[in-house]
């Protein structure tokens, strides 16, 4: 038996940030941390578009809204104390249709409501802030604090903070069980026993949950981010674009995004899949997930739940170059199927959980805590921005 003070199943950035916001407040204390994969950027934190969020989609007083606001400063400090790489581009938020109009103001009041600067501009104004963009209906928000950072980097970063301050990672390393007796763990290196257990295991949080016994009325329901790259060195972009969302439906709709190399890239699609890591054809799809994900998917897009079936026929349309391109013309110009090459490398997931009680994709972040280990479900878009305050919001709630 290998005993430890503070054990996390899953190092991704949810993981990685614990662990050191946890050696932060304990420096002398033992801390695990169990990774199955090689590295801590296989899923999520290495698949997203490093986007650090403001806020200003959330409603007032969630965790997602609470989180993000003071997880955006807290990584925007991060990234500048260790020097490393961001692009301070601010994000246009463009109405795509003349319905998504009234969105604009309800995204501003939230905005407000969340503490954030965002401003209403003309399509002038938007157009001498990003030249590329499509002010069709002659305004737009733009919201200044919105950046871009490298997410491997980041995580890197962490991970050597952890193993700096005395923090044990094992990769290659998965969770197996959950043990009967409070704290315990097993894995193929052995049986763990910790003083504190926390479940950040990302798009597989739900499976270690049940295993730990929770019973919940959330089941999972994965969506696949495919993204489009530009493949014309010379287009850039010096502000992010983003459509104003149809509240109605549960994602941001297909916006551009940009890297540290300054490749060009519009995304993510947001496809319903039958398979956790299901990046490509039928990778990551097992016979459970398939059926149950399956047979719940019909169900869900013959109620229509969350427009599920209204996001499938635009998912539908995203299948042709021409489909993105018809879609991308709306907030943007010279985007041309020519330009636009599917890019195979960066395809993500999100760890979105479903309430069976609400019968609705859960919209903030989940933390149920039970007698043994304390679970983060539901850690979608923006964790990653809100890692840091996350981490410290687990830790100053749940382990006075
Ligand atoms: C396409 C896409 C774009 C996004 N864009 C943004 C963005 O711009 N900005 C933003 O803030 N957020 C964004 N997000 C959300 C963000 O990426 C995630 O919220 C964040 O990465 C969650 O971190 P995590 O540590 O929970 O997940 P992960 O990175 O998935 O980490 C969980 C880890 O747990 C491990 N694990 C699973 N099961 C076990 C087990 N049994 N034992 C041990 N280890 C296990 C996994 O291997 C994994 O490495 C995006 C997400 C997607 C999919």
């Amino acid at each position: 038996m290998k005993t430890c003070d503070f054990l996390i199943i899953g190092g991704g950035i949810i993981g990685l940030t614990l662990a050191r916001e946890w050696l932060r407040r304990h420096p002398k204390s033992k801390v695990v941390v169990l990774e199955k994969e090689a590295n801590s950027v296989a899923h999520g934190t290495g698949r997203n578009s490093g986007v650090v969020h403001s806020g200003i989609y959330y409603a007032e007083g969630s965790l997602r809204a609470r989180l993000c606001v003071s997880g955006s400063q807290k990584m925007l400090d991060y990234v500048d104390d260790h020097q490393l790489w961001i692009d301070r581009c601010g994000k246009l938020l463009v109405p795509p249709t003349e319905s998504s109009l009234g969105s604009m103001d309800v995204l501003l009041e939230r905005g407000v409501a969340n503490g954030v600067e965002i401003h209403k501009v003309t399509g002038q104004e938007a157009m001498e802030l990003e030249p590329r963009v499509n002010a069709q209906f002659d305004q737009a928000l733009y919201v200044p604090i919105t950046s871009v950072v490298n997410p491997k980097e980041v995580a890197e970063r962490v991970r050597k903070d952890v193993v700096g301050s005395g923090g044990v990672i094992h990769y290659s390393t998965p969770a197996l069980a959950i043990g009967s007796r409070r704290g315990t763990v097993q894995t193929s290196m052995g049986t763990f026993e910790a003083g504190a257990v926390i479940n950040a295991a990302g798009l597989f949080a739900d499976q270690v949950a049940a295993r730990a016994g929770l019973k919940t009325q959330y089941s999972f329901q994965p969506f696949k981010g495919k993204y489009w790259k530009h493949t014309d060195p010379e287009f850039v972009m010096q502000r992010l674009v983003y459509p104003v969302p149809d509240l109605n439906l549960p994602f941001l709709g297909v916006h551009t995004a940009h890297n540290q190399a300054g490749d060009v890239y519009f995304g993510p699609s947001s496809t319903p899949v039958i398979g956790r890591e299901n990046y490509q054809g039928l990778q990551g799809v097992t016979l459970r997930d398939g059926l149950s994900l399956s047979a719940s998917l019909i169900w869900k897009f013959l109620k229509n739940t969350n427009g599920l079936r209204t996001l499938s026929m635009r998912e539908m349309k995203l299948m042709r170059l021409e489909g993105v391109c018809d879609e991308l013309s709306k907030i943007v110009t010279g985007v041309e199927p020519k330009n636009l090459a599917r890019s195979l490398a960066k395809v993500g997931i999100r760890s979105q959980i479903f309430d069976a009680k609400t019968q609705h994709l859960v919209n903030d972040f989940v933390v149920v805590p039970d007698e043994r280990i304390i679970h983060i479900l539901n850690a979608i878009s923006p964790a990653f921005t809100a890692s840091f305050a996350f981490a410290e919001y687990i830790l100053d709630t749940y382990q006075q």
